[in-house]
């Protein structure tokens, strides 16, 4: 039996459901699984179950899963201990991997954060911050950023198929590792590797398609929709029962551009210089996306994005 526990910090609760998307394969696994915390499932107090401790306690276990990125102080203090606690961590998702899109916020200095939230907003009635609640850090951090990680499985939300795949790999102890290859590498759809519209679309236009049809239709990018195909690590199509022909990237099934919840194809790349190349090099001007920065990190923030510079 593998005992694990499971913590959950700045996150929207969609990593929780996509190990329940696990479906059927999840009643496989259950029994030779002991969860010995999980806060979404079970009411296990991190001070004791009537407040009695004076510091976080989380039992030990061989397999710790966080998802969500750091934000405040406790956050970070139950990351530390998950780690102490837990033989092997998975960080599960793009929050906790790279911040998500909760690090959008590490533009903005907190100040100006809890302002706007708090006093600024056209809808709020002006008030103080609250002061009783744990501080925020001083920007998100991806949990790699505080504590060692040993498997990371990115995505917003995470695949369910990697999910099982990676557990099955620990518990018989063999290496697990997603594939090092971009979106594109795994994408049907047809590239003349130039486009026909240099002016780019609003996101939510409809690309052209056959409803059913992938290998027909033309690339999104060549389309004009911005699609973060290029500079995205390909793993969102994996399924552990569909055939190759299958497995197409999940926005891209939908008809859909990638926003490159995956994150980059290896660490250290950069998806803001990669995508610059792959969109001028079809004939798109990169100077049309307003937002570039914010844009093309949109789930990496913990690592990328920081205040900009006040303009005088
Ligand atoms: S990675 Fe996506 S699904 Fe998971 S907590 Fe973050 S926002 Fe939610
Ligand atoms: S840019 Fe998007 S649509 Fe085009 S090949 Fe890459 S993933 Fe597919
Ligand atoms: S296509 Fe891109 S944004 Fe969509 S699920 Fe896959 S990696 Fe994430």
């Amino acid at each position: 039996m593998v005992k694990v526990a499971e913590e959950w910090f700045a996150v929207c609760g969609g990593c929780e459901i996509s190990i329940l998307d696990i479906g059927e394969p999840l009643l496989d696994l259950l029994p030779q699984l002991d969860f010995v915390h999980i806060p979404v499932l079970m009411d296990h107090k991190l001070f004791g179950q009537t407040g009695e401790g004076t510091k976080i306690d989380i039992p030990k276990a061989d397999v710790g899963i966080i998802t969500g990125g750091i934000r405040n102080e406790e956050n970070r203090e139950v990351a530390l201990e998950m780690r102490k606690k837990c033989d092997i961590i998975i960080s599960l998702g793009s929050c906790a991997n790279f911040g998500g899109i909760p690090a959008l916020a590490n533009m903005y200095p907190n100040e100006a954060i809890l302002d706007t939230v708090y006093s600024t907003t056209a809808s709020t009635e002006a008030a103080d911050a609250p002061s009783n609640v744990p501080a925020l850090t001083d920007r998100v951090y991806s949990v790699n950023e505080v504590i060692k990680v040993d498997v990371s499985l990115p995505g917003c939300p995470p695949v369910p198929d990697w999910i099982v795949t990676a557990l099955v790999s620990l518990l018989e102890s063999k290496p697990f590792s997603l594939p090092e290859k971009s979106v594109c590498d795994v994408c049907p759809t047809v590239r003349e590797k130039k486009t026909d519209s240099t002016t780019l679309r609003r996101p939510l236009q409809n690309a052209e398609f056959t409803t059913g049809r992938y290998d027909n239709m033309r690339c999104l990018n060549e389309q004009g929709i911005l699609c973060l195909g290029p500079a995205t690590r390909a793993g969102c199509n994996y399924s552990a029962f569909a055939s190759a022909e299958e497995q197409v990237p999940r926005c891209v099934k939908a008809y859909m551009p990638c926003r490159g919840c995956f994150g980059p194809i290896r660490p250290g790349a950069n998806p803001m210089v990669d995508m610059m190349g792959a969109i001028s090099s079809i004939g798109l001007d990169p100077k049309q996306i307003e937002d570039r920065m914010a844009t093309f990190n949109r789930f990496i923030g913990s690592g990328r994005l920081r205040p900009l510079p006040t303009r005088r």
